[in-house]
């Protein structure tokens, strides 16, 4: 059987790391697993239900039977409901730090993070990828940039999406997500000592990935069929 290959890319909020993933998996033939969009279902599950996403014990009653598909399309399922677009919402990416932050809640979705990397070659995006779910991964990369060009983008990309939200908000909600991720006990966001630190801040997406595709042919000999 040929062997999977894993690409981890991790780093703060809104550092543009999906889009990134996103065109390196397409360009490798590899799956996309966005990891983030996981605990926003969550996150989503929680609220819809009337619980309250700041309590775990609220929280991790849904986690037994909880159901999440990640469609090759993009589109994201949870419990058999199109959550694609509400999970980018302001309720939820509001409160996702707060659900992200308890360990019930993670070791649930870590497992099914594992599972989905087990039988493909996968580009997964997240905080925690390259130093807890895949410490193995072939490739690891920290993709970073200043707090003002990711709110920035954010901003510019929640226009695009008919989000409604002022940059200030964003810019806001960047840092205290940040902040959070960060700081809680258990898993936080961390580069990996073996990861790579790309800053974005004065780099072009196709730039990124180019970067991005360097290194993975250095470390694995993979690259793109036709690029
Ligand atoms: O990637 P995205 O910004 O959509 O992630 C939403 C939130 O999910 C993050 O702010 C973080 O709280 C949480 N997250 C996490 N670990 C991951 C992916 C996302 O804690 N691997």
């Amino acid at each position: 059987m040929k062997k999977c290959v894993a690409i981890a890319i991790d780093g703060p909020a809104a550092a543009g790391k999906s889009t990134v993933a996103k065109l390196v998996a397409k360009a490798l033939n590899m799956t996309y697993i966005d990891t983030g969009a996981m605990y926003r279902a969550v996150t989503w599950a929680t609220i819809n239900a009337g619980l309250d996403p700041k309590k775990e014990e609220d929280a991790k009653t849904l986690l037994p039977g909880l159901k999440i598909d990640l469609m090759e399309d993009g589109r994201v399922f949870c419990n058999g409901n199109d959550v694609t677009k509400i999970i980018r919402e302001p309720i939820v990416s509001g409160n996702v730090s707060y659900i992200a932050a308890m360990k019930s809640v993670r070791l649930a979705l870590i497992d099914m993070q594992r599972e989905l990397a087990k039988s493909k070659s996968v580009v997964m995006d997240g905080r925690d990828i390259g130093s807890y779910v895949l410490p193995d991964a072939e490739v690891k990369i920290f993709q970073i940039a200043s707090v003002e060009t990711r709110a920035q983008r954010r901003f510019i990309e929640n226009q695009s999406k008919g989000i409604d939200t002022t940059y200030e908000e964003v810019e806001e909600e960047v840092r205290k997500r940040d902040y959070i991720d960060s700081h809680r006990d258990f898993d936080p966001l961390v580069a990996a000592e073996d990861s790579i630190e790309i800053d974005t801040s004065f780099m072009t997406i196709q730039e990124v990935v180019d970067a991005i595709l360097k290194v993975i042919k250095e470390k694995t000999g993979l690259e793109p069929q036709c690029h």
